[in-house]
């Protein structure tokens, strides 16, 4: 996102537009696929050689589940943008890029589920249990089994 500071209103000026994915460098993790591209809302602000900026960013995302590593949609919205960027006195344009991928990238879930319910993956046959059951029943703890066996006399 490119921003034109001789262009800027000296009382702030918001921007609206979008980003395409591919210049945030988000493609590439395996457990994100982008849905489109990043929306922002900004509003811009120079003073000397800060620009401010405040306001919103969203991307339509595909997430693996955490728990059933399953693919499901979702919007990641950060709606409390707010930062400052140094901008040389010289300078007549800046690039909020890397500012807008960063906070989309901290709004990301840190353990994505494609619901709160989801029940996950059988941790013994791997089965998907929200869309079958398995007949696996929980592993027994060895350590209890141990002490069964000593008798006391
Ligand atoms: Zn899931
Ligand atoms: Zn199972």
């Amino acid at each position: 996102m490119i921003v034109q500071l001789d262009k800027l209103a000296e009382a702030g000026e918001r921007f609206r537009g979008t980003l395409a994915p591919e210049s945030l460098a988000l493609v590439g993790d395996e457990g994100i696929e982008c849905r489109g591209d990043l929306e922002y809302d900004l509003t811009l602000h120079l003073s000397g050689t800060e620009l401010s900026y405040r306001g919103q960013v969203e991307l339509a995302v595909a997430f693996r589940c955490c728990r059933c590593a399953e693919f499901f949609d979702a919007r990641v919205r950060e709606s409390g943008l707010k930062g400052t960027k140094a901008v040389p006195e010289t300078a007549n344009s800046a690039d909020l890029t890397p500012e807008l991928r960063e906070a989309m990238i901290l709004a990301f879930p840190n353990y994505p589920a494609c619901s709160t319910n989801c029940r996950g993956l059988c941790s013994q046959c791997g089965v998907n249990l929200n869309e079958s059951g398995c007949d696996c029943r929980p592993p027994t703890d060895d350590r209890w089994g141990a002490l069964d066996q000593i008798s006391i006399e």
